[in-house]
């Protein structure tokens, strides 16, 4: 709105004055030029505001019953941002002085007032009157501009961001209808997102709406020059084809379209309208409108930003599944072929033999033929459990690992005297419990505990602890094996977790142990650190996150 040029009848004034006469004079003066009201009491003033949109106030101050300044006092209360001004004969200082000063009136004028001067200063009060209520509007305005501004950029699902800006654009900042349209390079194409209000007839019948460069150049050119366009309903049959069918389907008088302009390239545009006939949307709206387009432009970028690293991630984690499964069937189908080598050449063998008592043949030859057998069964069996994963009875329950650790030394009691280890419990151990799977979490210690043994030479020790750590108020609880053994060389530590990944004779190592207790603690929300010194050491730590229950 401009305050030149403007209806200044749009501005109801209101004058208050006990004589009949001076109201009428009043009236026959100003009526050409205002929209005047009249009333001849602070009472009756009083009800016109009521019911009234009042701009300005002009009031005598002598009258009986309410005087002028108790009126205009009381008018403030009920609509503040009336413009008040007082008509004095005499120079009652002390009220006038008052008046103003507590803010209840704008000025006054003495009586008798001369029309000329009178009439400037009635200008000069509706436009106070008028921007004060446009500053009001745009600080509104702004705050939406600016609360938007704020969710938007925190919003990372692009449907969000449509949504709130949309029904921004359609509430607090007035428009009757709103859209989004997004712009895809490789088509070249504005393809309607959403619009609001959701499900009125525009939207029904702009549903996947598009505007193709190849239809519209002028229309897409402009989007991707960054000019904005007001389409007027007035000038439809100029517009390009699918645009002209757009805004036939909108049915505003006028629509205006912004481009969302991105780094550097075309995002796509925003459109709002007067479907419901409100104003018509102009140039006035579109410094707003670029704002807001330049705002949901970053949140679009970052929403998309955001679901790339959403879909790499994705797909990171696929490649290392698939890595993992790789791996995984060419160590089984190498660990599986050379007992399989052996098993055929036996069979082959054994028809020949049939008949024959060759001892070594039906002995030994058919010994390792079915130890073979066996080892496959093992792997299968291994590899099974495996693929199942975290089985279904595989219940969680308040566990000490303490008791794991003791039972676990009992359990490899044999194994550690056979290879002259000593296996004990760190006294420092705590003996909490926390939530886990028994079974799998024995397993696993279970694990590293033959690992560690397998790693020591006679004499060397493996100690097992149980501890409840609190570093940064995240409690964990750790299975710590501990060994004095030959450690694991540097190259060799990425690879430990791999299946079939393996140091040891093929009788005495599958390569499988570690992975399947990686498996297990990962299931459990945990990690496996490792750390090592050749020559000196290994300590394998498993961290779960400690729950009580
Ligand atoms: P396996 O025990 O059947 O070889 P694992 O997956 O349990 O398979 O272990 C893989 C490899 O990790 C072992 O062959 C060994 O080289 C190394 N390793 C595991 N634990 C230790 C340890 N405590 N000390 C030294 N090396 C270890
Ligand atoms: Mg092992």
């Amino acid at each position: 709105m401009s305050l030149f040029n403007f209806d200044f009848k749009q501005y109801p004034l209101l004058i208050v004055d006990d004589e009949r006469e001076n109201l009428r004079v009043f009236e026959l003066t100003f009526r050409r030029d205002f929209n005047v009201r009249t009333a001849m009491s602070g009472e009756e003033g009083l009800e016109i505001l009521n019911t009234e949109p009042i701009a300005v106030i002009i009031s005598d101050h002598k009258m009986p019953g309410m005087t002028g300044t108790e009126f205009l006092a009381r008018a403030r209360e009920m609509a503040p941002d009336t413009v008040r001004i007082l008509l004095t004969a005499y120079g009652d200082a002390e009220t006038l002085g008052q008046a103003i000063n507590d803010g209840s009136i704008y000025r006054f004028v003495s009586k008798p007032w001369s029309p000329d001067e009178l009439q400037v200063t009635l200008r000069r009060a509706v436009e106070h009157f008028a921007a004060e209520r446009e500053r009001d509007a745009l600080l509104r305005e702004l705050g939406t501009v600016n609360a938007l501004a704020r969710t938007v950029n925190q919003e990372l699902a692009p449907d969000r961001v449509s949504e709130q800006v949309l029904s921004a654009l359609n509430g607090d900042l007035g428009f009757d209808g709103a859209s989004l349209l997004l712009y895809s390079e490789a088509n070249q194409t504005l393809k309607m997102e959403r619009s609001v209000p959701l499900g009125d007839a525009v939207d029904a019948a702009t549903a996947g709406l598009e505007i193709a460069a190849s239809g519209a150049p002028a229309f897409i050119g402009a989007m991707l020059r960054g000019e904005s366009q007001i389409l007027e309903m007035g000038n439809l049959l100029e517009f390009e084809k699918p645009v002209r069918e757009w805004v036939t389907e909108v049915a505003a008088d006028s629509v205006l379209v912004t481009p969302i302009p991105g780094k550097d390239t075309l995002l796509g545009a925003l459109a709002v309208d007067n479907r419901s006939g409100s104003a018509p949307v102009g140039a006035s709206q579109r410094v707003l409108l670029e704002g807001i387009a330049a705002q949901v432009g970053v949140a679009i970028q970052n929403a998309r930003r955001m679901e790339d690293l959403r879909q790499s991630r994705l797909q990171v984690e696929r490649a290392d599944r698939l890595g993992t499964l790789g791996t995984l069937a060419a160590g089984l189908a190498h660990e599986i072929n050379n007992p399989l080598v052996s098993i055929h050449t036996f069979l082959s063998l054994a028809g020949e033999k049939r008949s024959e008592d060759d001892e070594e043949f039906w002995g030994s030859y058919y010994d390792v033929a079915r130890q073979e057998v066996d080892r496959i069964r093992e792997l299968v069996s291994t590899m099974g459990r495996l693929a199942n994963g975290s089985e279904q009875d595989a219940l969680a329950a308040p566990t000490s690992l303490l008791e794991i650790a003791n039972c676990v030394v009992t359990l490899v009691e044999r194994e550690a005297q056979a290879a002259s280890v000593e296996v004990v419990v760190d006294p420092a151990s705590e003996g909490f419990k926390t939530l886990c799977v028994r079974e799998q979490i024995h397993q696993v210690a279970l694990n590293l505990t033959l690992n560690a043994i397998h790693a020591c030479s006679a004499g060397g020790t493996v100690t097992l602890g149980a501890f409840l750590q609190d570093p940064e108020g995240q409690a964990r609880a750790i299975v710590e094996v501990r060994d004095t053994g030959e450690g694991i060389e540097e190259e060799d530590i990425e690879r430990i977790f791999d299946p079939f990944f393996t140091t040891k004779d093929p009788d005495q190592g599958t390569g499988l142990g570690l992975m399947i207790c990686h498996r297990i603690v990962t299931d459990h929300a945990g990690t496996i650190e490792v750390a090592s010194r050749p020559g000196e050491g290994t300590t394998f730590r498993v961290c779960l996150p400690h729950r009580e229950a």
